[in-house]
């Protein structure tokens, strides 16, 4: 398997093992040079995937390849086809469920969480003195196009600060433009995360 594919079963792995995609919670995607993108098929265990655990779909959501006629794409596909239609260079996208993520999640206002000024903002694009950071956070729908729509009609009106959204208490999707990339992005994300639950349990103020 000389694809994308690969990248991809490795981030699960160590998404798996970080507690953040327990299960067959979570999805991952990358954008594929065949075209399209490969996707995680529904309700795989994100500890164990191998390359029948794939879809290959175009932007659309039109199957392109399916190595395994029982796959079914990801349930919340429509999410990742959101994102790549609004940013060209997002290569990868990867959705995590980590405790963290939906502990954060209660302290949005107004559909944007505040992130700390903390130096790992420089690893997701933020170089300046005390960045303001705002975290788009969307509505838990119970039906995911519903989600995707609104994210898409959000995005390209306003892109956000830093590659990544959060969705109240589901969890965070972080893009890049390599699956490389995407893993980076996704890892700054959560320890900005782990420092904010962190900061409030030892009562540190001024932290968001
Ligand atoms: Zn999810």
């Amino acid at each position: 398997m000389a694809d994308e594919r690969k990248a991809l079963i490795a981030a699960a792995c160590h998404f798996y093992q970080r507690g953040w995609m327990v299960g067959t919670a979570g999805n991952l995607s990358a954008r594929s040079a065949n075209g399209g993108f490969w996707i995680t098929a529904s309700g795989r265990h994100k500890g164990e995937l191998d390359e029948l655990d794939f879809i290959r779909l175009d932007l659309d959501g039109m199957v392109l390849e399916a190595p395994d006629v029982a796959a079914r794409p990801s349930a919340e596909t429509s999410i990742h086809q959101a994102i790549y239609r609004c940013f060209p260079e997002a290569g990868a996208i990867y959705h995590v469920h980590s405790v963290e993520a939906n502990v954060v999640s209660h302290w949005a206002a107004d559909g944007r969480l505040r992130l700390p000024a903390l130096e790992m903002l420089k690893g997701l694009g933020r170089w300046e003195a005390e960045p303001a950071v705002d975290l788009p956070v969307f509505e838990n729908l119970p039906h995911v196009p519903d989600i995707a729509r609104r994210i898409e009609a959000q995005l390209q009106e306003a892109p956000p600060a830093v590659p990544a959204l959060l969705i109240h208490l589901h969890g965070a999707t972080v893009w890049g433009p390599s699956p490389r990339a995407a893993l980076h992005h996704t890892e700054l994300l959560e320890y900005i995360f782990r420092f904010m639950v962190t900061a409030r349990m030892a009562g540190l103020g001024g932290t968001q």
